[in-house]
C-alpha cells in the first residue's frame, strides 16, 4: 500500500470508529475489507464521489427487539434480539441467526457486513444480513427452545419475507430451531413461503444444506491445493469446533483421504494422533447434534485437552470452524513454526487481524470465511430457488452445483488476488471480487 493509500485508509477508519464506538468486531471486519479495496477504490474517482465505501459500511437498517419467554418452571425471561439488514443491493437480505450469550450489535454488524461480500462472491442474487439473540441455548429444554423461537418469530415475521429477507441458522440455531421458527411464521402469516432456509427436507428444505458449509469449505481447500498441483490425500488437518461446520468439514476431509487430527468445543479439544475414524465421527455427531453433549464426555478414543485450542498440534492445514477470533497471533506463530501451509476458514473471521497479517508475511495461504465457508449460503440460495420453483433437486444435483459454485468462487479470488510471483492472496482477492460487484450496483442506483 502506498503512503497516500495508507493515509486514506487511516482517515476512513478513524471516521468509522467515531461513528460506531465500542464495536471492535465490526471495526475489524471493515478494516480487513477496506485495506484490500482501498487501492482500487482510490483509482475509481466515480466510486469515491458516490461515497460507496461510506455507504456500504452503514447498514440499511437494524431492528432491535425484546423476546419474552417462559421457563419450564413458569418464570418469565426477557432477551434482546436484532436483525441487521445490511445491504439488499444484490438481492433479498440473506444471512443466519445466532443464539449465543456473546451476541451483540457489534458482532451482528461484523457478520452482516461480511455476509454482503460472501453472498456477492457466490454469484447468486442475495443481499447481506445477520441476526440473533444473546439468549444462551445451553441447558435449555426442548420446550424452552420452542417457546423462545416462537416468541422471537412473533416479532421477526414483520420484517422478513421470501423477497425481502430470508434468515437461516448459525451458532446455536440448527434444524430444530429453524423448524420452530418456520412453524410460527406459518401460523402468523397463513401463507407458505420459503422465508427461512435450512428447513427440514419434508417441508421445503434442500438436500445437502446440513453438510454444505463444511463440504464447501473442503471443496475450496481442494481448489487451493489443486492450484499448487497438490491434493488433500494424506494431509494432516487440525479442525476446531464440533458443530455443523466442523462436523461435516471433518466428514468430507476423511472422504478425501486427509487425516483429521482434532475437533474442539468451548470446553477444550480432542486430539486423534492417528486421525479421526468414521465410527468415532458418527459417535461425535450423535453426541453433539442429538444429545447436545460436551466433547469432554467422549469416551471412544482421542486425548481431551481441557480449555485448550488445537493450534499447537503440528498440521499441514488448519481449519478453524468454531467462532470469531479463535486463532490469534501466538497461534499463528505456532502454526508457522510447525510448518502449516494453509489456513482455510470454516468459521466467520476466526483469525485475528494481526494473525492474518503474520500469516500473509510468512506466505501461509489464508482463505477467509467469506470465500471458503460460502457453501452454506450457496445451498441456502439453491433452497430458495427450489422453493420458488416448487420442486426439489436430488442430493447429487445439489452437491454438483455446490462444487461448481466453490470452484467459481476460487476462480474469482484467484483473478483478483493474483500476486506478481504467481501465488494467490485470497484475502485481497475475495474482498476485492466481492466488493466490486456491490460497489458497482450502489453507484448505478444513484443516491439511495
Ligand atoms: P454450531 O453452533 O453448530 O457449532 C459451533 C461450534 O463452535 C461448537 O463446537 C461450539 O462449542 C464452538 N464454539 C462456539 N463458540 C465458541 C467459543 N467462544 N469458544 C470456543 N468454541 C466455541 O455453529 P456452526 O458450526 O453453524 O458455526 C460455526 C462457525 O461457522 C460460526 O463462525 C458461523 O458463523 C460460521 N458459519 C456457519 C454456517 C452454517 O451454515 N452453519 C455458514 C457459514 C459460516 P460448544 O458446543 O461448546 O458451544
Amino acid at each position: 500500500m502506498t503512503p497516500a493509500e495508507a493515509k486514506e485508509l487511516k482517515s476512513f477508519m478513524k471516521g468509522l470508529k467515531h461513528r460506531n464506538p465500542h464495536q471492535s468486531e465490526f471495526h475489524q471486519a471493515v478494516a480487513e475489507v477496506a485495506e484490500s479495496v482501498m487501492p482500487w477504490y482510490l483509482q475509481h474517482e466515480g466510486m469515491r464521489r458516490a461515497q460507496v465505501l461510506e455507504r456500504i459500511t452503514e447498514p440499511d437498517r437494524i431492528v432491535s427487539f425484546r423476546v419474552t419467554w417462559e421457563t419450564d418452571s413458569g418464570e418469565i425471561r426477557a432477551n434482546r434480539a436484532w436483525r441487521v439488514q445490511f445491504s439488499n443491493a444484490l438481492g433479498p437480505y440473506k444471512g443466519g441467526l445466532r443464539f449465543h450469550p456473546t451476541v451483540n450489535e457489534s458482532v451482528l454488524k461484523f457478520l452482516g457486513f461480511e455476509q454482503i461480500f460472501k453472498n456477492s462472491l457466490t454469484g447468486l442474487p442475495m443481499g447481506g444480513a445477520k441476526g440473533g439473540s444473546n439468549f444462551n441455548p445451553k441447558g435449555k429444554s426442548e420446550r424452552e427452545m420452542m417457546r423462545f423461537c416462537h416468541s422471537l418469530m412473533t416479532e421477526l415475521h414483520r420484517h422478513i419475507g421470501e423477497d425481502v429477507d430470508v434468515p437461516a441458522g448459525d451458532i446455536g440455531v440448527g434444524s430444530r430451531e429453524i423448524s420452530f421458527l418456520f412453524g410460527q411464521y406459518l401460523r402468523l402469516e397463513n401463507r407458505w413461503g420459503g422465508v427461512l432456509t435450512g428447513k427440514g427436507l419434508a417441508f421445503g428444505g434442500s438436500a445437502v444444506r446440513t453438510e454444505a458449509t463444511g463440504w464447501g469449505c473442503v471443496y475450496f481447500c481442494a481448489e487451493m491445493l489443486g492450484h499448487r498441483d497438490e491434493s488433500l490425500e494424506g494431509k494432516r488437518v487440525a479442525v476446531s469446533g464440533s458443530g455443523n461446520v466442523a462436523l461435516y468439514g471433518a466428514q468430507k476431509l476423511m472422504e478425501k483421504g486427509a487425516k483429521v487430527l482434532t475437533l474442539s468445543d468451548s470446553g477444550g479439544f480432542l486430539h486423534f494422533p492417528d486421525g479421526l475414524g468414521p465410527e468415532q465421527w458418527k459417535a461425535i455427531r450423535e453426541l453433539k447434534e442429538e444429545r447436545h453433549g460436551r466433547l469432554a464426555e467422549f469416551g471412544e478414543g482421542g486425548e481431551f485437552h481441557e480449555d485448550k485450542r488445537p493450534w499447537a498440534v503440528p498440521c499441514d492445514i488448519a481449519m478453524p470452524c468454531a467462532t470469531q477470533n479463535e486463532l490469534d497471533l501466538d497461534d499463528a506463530r505456532q502454526l508457522v513454526e510447525n510448518g502449516t501451509k494453509i489456513v482455510c476458514e470454516g468459521a466467520n473471521m476466526p483469525v485475528t487481524h494481526d494473525a492474518a497479517h503474520f500469516l500473509r508475511e510468512r506466505d501461509v495461504l489464508h482463505a477467509p470465511g467469506k470465500a471458503s465457508n460460502a457453501g452454506g449460503v450457496s445451498v441456502s440460495g439453491l433452497e430458495q430457488s427450489q422453493n420458488a420453483m416448487r420442486l426439489s433437486w436430488e442430493p447429487d444435483e445439489v452437491d454438483r452445483r455446490l462444487r461448481r459454485i466453490m470452484a467459481e468462487i476460487h476462480a474469482r479470488c484467484a483473478a483478483d488476488g493474483e500476486r506478481p510471483d504467481g501465488g494467490i492472496d485470497y484475502v485481497k482477492g475475495s474482498n476485492l471480487a466481492g466488493f466490486r460487484k456491490v460497489a458497482e450496483a450502489l453507484r448505478a442506483y444513484g443516491a439511495v
